[in-house]
């Protein structure tokens, strides 16, 4: 053994070659703190190492290295920017004395090697890897770039082209495109690649591979003319400035960096780097990305702690073949849970059908299935009228309509039909779970799992606890819907759950800014590019549909009469009355029509303003700050209302569900987030700037008490 330390052992592989291999004590390498301080050590032992002819870099586990420690970054984030700058100098400085060893040297990479993983292989003369190789630098998906020289060697390695697509989208490869690019100089069986390294490295040694011309490459300047440089960075910044946008400033900073080193030797480069990426960090994006990453694996980590308690349920059934019960149905049998589809029509039921058989087939389109996997999964979905088979079932979810006598009437059928053991629950979207546990007779066995629309596509699933529902049914719920490929966050029982129950607050407080006067375009044009939505209120009213949406209004004030009591006439039960559903009947508050591809393109409608009279509004201008403030207020209001009453358990599930569920920008990382970035005491202090619009901009008691010390919600 050359050298032991925390994460890292060196021994000679060879005489003369010495084998670096990435240990960690946890399961995984990650190049946190401790790991650079190691490789620190580790460096300085193979400088002073006498008689080294070469050297291979590789890894004990699975992988080879996942990538920084991301649960370390907020408080880099938090740091001086001179300490940054120190930091970033010292791991680049480690890079480059690795880098710049008088020998040979190879990577021999396997399974994740991302960020600073990447960069650790990008510092060595070649790459050998596996074929599970998954390669990138997704450092711009977190809001910050490559700062340990990524965004320096990938460009000289791979091309600029290649290099800018890759960063800008946090884009990873397999090991056959990796191949392609150049990332990587050969694919070896998992028991021939430290032999394959060997063998790279002698050829290297004895001369017959150029290893520092390889070397030179990396360290030079760019080797194109102005002309092409602008033939990169154009079309690169056009294409990042149209998919980033002005909310994430990464991609473009990437560029900038890129660009600004394009002319200079390694060092020079690293610089540019180091001065683009240190801003970076000050963002409130980069910051909310961060935080949602970290939401995600606290919630992952919540689900495998249930899924270990029950097994996942064999054979589902669905009730009512809708748009909702279609697609649950299809998403059950695509993850390998087949389902039985149950409806009263004949041809409801050959509509879920029909829905299931279109999505498979553009599954086989796209390449993901082939027609016979298509054709199996097609087969897991058994139509059937009466309740045949439901005996067989572990798992039944009611999806019929949103109509709390016909629910509670299926839902005591089904338990008649089924085993004493299978577990019921219901996708209803609004009504209480304990109201329709009062016809059961086994009501432990039964909880709420409430999907978004379209299925297929929303990650998030509710599984909502009753008073009476059991730990093992919430156990055996999460991980079916965890086996459906979701993500499932588990709420306390109200009205509308979480999800609607936040979001009614803010469609409430858009129908009473219309009332006031407010031009609807322009309410919709802020809260998507000013704030950040997918879309705007009246456009996701218009998808929603204002049927359902009047309906679920009217089911929010009868629960909270205090606050969300819909004030007459109101814009969405008057556009409802009118039969301006939206784009199910191509009018409501646009006009809808289908483009070329057959989607759905919104046209402003002209007699909008003639039939909105009955509010007796006058045209008004808000500015867009206050056209934020006055929807927003009502929302973050109610997520923490609902913290308090424990309907949602932590500040991280509720930003993720939010994002997931409602598609919460995920730049500002979710509601929680948003108010430690606004500062408890400042959201206090402009809610009360509102307070004489009503119980809806009336701050909880909790959210005040943060604003004395002006405390934040994430540590
Ligand atoms: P839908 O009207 O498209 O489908 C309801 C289906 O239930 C119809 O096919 C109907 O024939 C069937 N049905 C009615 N009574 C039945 C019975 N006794 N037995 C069997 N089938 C019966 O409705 P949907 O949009 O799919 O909504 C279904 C449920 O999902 C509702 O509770 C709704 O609130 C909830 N939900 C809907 C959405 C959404 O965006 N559509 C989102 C989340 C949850």
């Amino acid at each position: 053994m050359l050298c032991h330390s925390e994460s890292i052992k060196i021994s000679w592989e060879k005489e003369g070659i010495a084998k670096l291999v990435f240990d960690a004590q946890d399961a995984i390498n990650k190049l946190d703190t401790r790991t650079i301080a190691s490789l620190n050590e580790a460096v300085t032992c193979l400088e002073k190492t006498e008689h080294l002819k070469g050297l291979i870099i590789t890894s004990s586990k699975e992988s080879f290295i996942l990538g920084a420690d991301i649960t370390e970054f907020i408080a880099l984030f938090d740091a001086p920017e001179e300490q940054l700058a120190t930091w970033l100098n010292f791991a680049n400085q480690l890079f480059n004395r690795l880098e710049d060893l008088p020998v040979p040297t190879v990577s021999a990479l396997r399974k994740f090697t991302l960020g600073g993983g990447c960069e650790c292989a990008l510092t060595t003369d070649y790459r050998l890897a596996t074929e599970n190789l998954c390669i990138g630098l997704p450092e711009t998906r977190l809001g910050i770039m490559p700062g340990f020289g990524g965004s320096v060697r990938l460009p000289r390695l791979i091309g600029c082209d290649n290099a800018l697509e890759l960063i800008t989208q946090g884009k990873t490869v397999t090991a056959p495109e990796a191949l392609k690019l150049g990332l990587i100089d050969g694919i070896v069986p998992d028991t021939e690649l430290i032999s394959s390294a060997l063998i790279l490295l002698e050829q290297a040694i004895s001369g017959s591979q150029d290893w520092r011309a390889r070397r030179r490459q990396k360290t030079s300047p760019l080797q194109l003319s102005p002309a092409e440089l602008q033939m990169s960075f154009i079309p690169a910044k056009g294409l990042v400035r149209q998919k980033a946008g002005k909310h994430y400033p990464a991609p473009m900073a990437a560029v900038n960096a890129i660009e600004a080193g394009a002319g200079m030797p390694r060092d020079g480069a690293l610089t540019c780097e180091t001065a683009h990426f240190i801003p970076l960090t000050k963002t409130v994006s980069a910051r909310a990305l961060v935080s949602l990453f970290l939401n995600e694996q606290y919630v992952k980590g919540i689900t495998r702690s249930l899924i270990t308690l029950h097994d996942a349920p064999k054979q589902a059934a669905v009730i009512g073949a809708g748009i909702m019960g279609g697609g649950i149905a299809y998403q059950s049998a695509c993850n390998g849970i087949p389902a039985i589809l149950k409806d009263i029509q004949p041809a409801a039921l050959q509509t879920g059908i029909d829905e299931a058989t279109k999505l498979l087939e553009k599954q086989c389109q796209q390449g993901k299935l082939t027609l016979p996997q298509a054709a199996m999964i097609r087969a897991a979905i058994r139509p059937v009228l009466q309740y045949d088979g439901m005996d067989e079932c572990d798992i039944v979810v009611e999806a019929v309509i949103e109509n709390i006598s016909v629910k509670q009437q299926v839902l005591a059928d089904v338990e008649q039909q089924v085993s004493t053991g299978c577990i019921l629950t219901s996708n209803t979207s609004s009504i209480p779970v304990n109201k329709l546990a009062q016809v059961l007779k086994r009501p432990e066995n039964f909880c709420g799992m409430h999907f978004f629309n379209p299925v297929p596509k929303m990650p998030l699933v509710e599984v909502i606890r009753g008073e009476k529902t059991s730990d093992s049914t919430i156990a055996t719920v999460v991980h079916y819907a965890h086996k459906m490929g979701k993500t499932p966050v588990v709420v306390g029982d109200c009205p509308g759950f979480f999800i609607n129950r936040v979001l009614f607050p803010y469609l409430n407080a858009f129908s009473r800014l219309v009332s006031d006067g407010a031009d609807i375009q322009v309410v919709d044009r802020v809260m998507e590019q000013e704030f950040g939505w997918p879309m705007g209120p009246a456009l996701l009213l218009d998808v929603v549909g204002l049927d359902t949406a009047s309906h679920a209004q009217q089911v929010m004030a009868e629960g909270y009469p205090d606050r969300m009591a819909v004030s007459s006439p109101d814009v969405i039960s008057l556009l409802a009355d009118l039969k301006r559903l939206g784009q199910k009947n191509r009018i409501g508050f646009y006009h809808h029509t289908a483009d070329a591809k057959g989607r759905l393109q919104k046209q402003p409608d002209e007699q909008l303003e003639t039939l909105l009279t009955p509010l007796g509004r006058t045209p008004r201008t808000f500015s867009a700050d206050d056209i934020i403030d006055r929807l927003m207020i009502p929302m973050v209001n109610e997520v923490v209302r609902c913290y308090e009453e424990g309907i949602i358990n932590s500040p991280a599930e509720a930003d993720l569900a939010l994002v997931y569920g409602l598609g919460f920008p995920p730049f500002r990382g979710g509601v929680f987030r948003y108010l430690d970035d606004t500062g408890t005491r400042a959201f206090c202090e402009k809610a009360d700037r509102f307070s004489a619009l009503g119980p809806l901009y009336a701050v909880p008691d909790s959210l005040l008490a943060h604003a004395v010390g002006n405390t934040s919600y994430y540590p």
